[in-house]
């Protein structure tokens, strides 16, 4: 009998990824997209594409697993809000379903990362996991006990809306908050704290690249820290720091084998990971410090389709 097959999509904050995706987790054909400021019944209808394109090169298919960056009520697949796209209060599984004609499961992407990684990931088998994706902004799932935490209501397991600063400034995710992890961790911020250093210091490739009217991203950062640039790698281990910081405080309060870190950052690598590490082997609590591995994702930005995948084929 063939493997059977469903549909993974991950929709991030800028882009659709999307596939057919065997039980063996096997990608057997993918569709991207990209969002370009589509409202919300735009943004409907290509999800609706992506699905029909892949659909039609494997008609084959029993379900679809999204993982959207929202706070989805789990037992209702409705998106209650998001700061990404315009997603707000959309009854996203019915209408998905009903649209699409097969069954349809939804969840938070980052908690579909995670699924990923820990089947057969990064974090593989492991019963207490946490995975932080850090892109435009933190996206961020909890595995306690061998399951998904999602909370009350499905929307919780949001460490980046941790409040790391009670004075610190405006949360940039359009959260009510102030001071949250992700006004000082994330690749936006790297970029924030590399221009904050070409600032200070205009002599240097950074410094001109800003004079010169670049952009600093923290694809630039992360770019020119893998050339050996001392700025960005100092911007870097600022940021991977303030990551460690965070993380020592997720450690003393669950206690995980590992940490999995995903999203466009993890680009930076050991330059980000590795001062990361070393504040939660000074700060965090022992034992707990000495158990927890902090590690990279192991697939990448395929997580995401992996394990809206996964749960596909789990709940069809
Ligand atoms: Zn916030």
């Amino acid at each position: 009998m063939p493997p059977r097959r469903v549909i993974g999509i991950d929709a991030g904050g800028t882009k659709l990824l999307g596939g057919v995706v065997d039980e063996q987790l096997v990608v057997h054909h993918r569709v991207h997209r990209l969002w370009r400021g589509a409202d919300r019944s735009e943004t409907l209808d290509i999800f609706i594409e992506a699905v029909d394109e892949v659909r039609a090169a494997a008609p084959d298919v029993e379900a679809i697993g999204f993982g959207i960056p929202s706070l989805v009520e789990w037992e209702t697949g409705v998106s209650r809000w998001s700061n990404h796209l315009p997603l707000a209060d959309v009854p996203f599984r019915d209408l998905m379903s009903e649209r699409l004609g097969l069954p349809v499961v939804v969840d938070n992407d980052a908690n579909m990362a995670l699924l990923a990684e820990q089947r057969s990931g990064a974090a593989r088998d492991a019963r207490h996991a946490v995975l932080v994706a850090l892109g435009t902004g933190i996206g961020s799932g909890l595995l306690l006990d061998g399951r998904i935490y999602r909370g009350a209501t499905g929307v919780g397991a949001e460490l980046g809306h941790i409040v790391l600063d009670i004075h610190g400034p405006d949360c940039p995710s359009n959260c009510p908050g102030r001071g949250c992890l992700e006004a000082f961790v994330s690749g936006n911020a790297i970029g924030r704290e590399g221009a904050r250093l070409a600032r200070e210091r205009p002599e240097t490739v950074l410094g001109r690249r800003l004079a010169a009217g670049r952009e600093i991203s923290g694809g630039l950062v992360t770019e020119l820290g893998h050339d050996g640039d001392q700025t960005a790698r100092l911007a870097l281990a600022e940021v991977g720091r303030r990551l460690g910081a965070a993380l020592t405080g997720i450690v003393n309060a669950l206690n995980p084998e590992v940490i999995v870190i995903g999203g466009g950052a993890v680009a930076a690598g050991e330059l980000l990971l590795g001062p990361a590490r070393s504040v939660v082997a000074e700060r965090a609590l022992p034992p707990a410090r000495e158990v927890v591995r902090i590690v990279p994702t192991h697939f990448g930005d395929e997580s995401g389709m992996l394990g809206a995948a996964l749960l596909a084929l789990e709940a069809t």
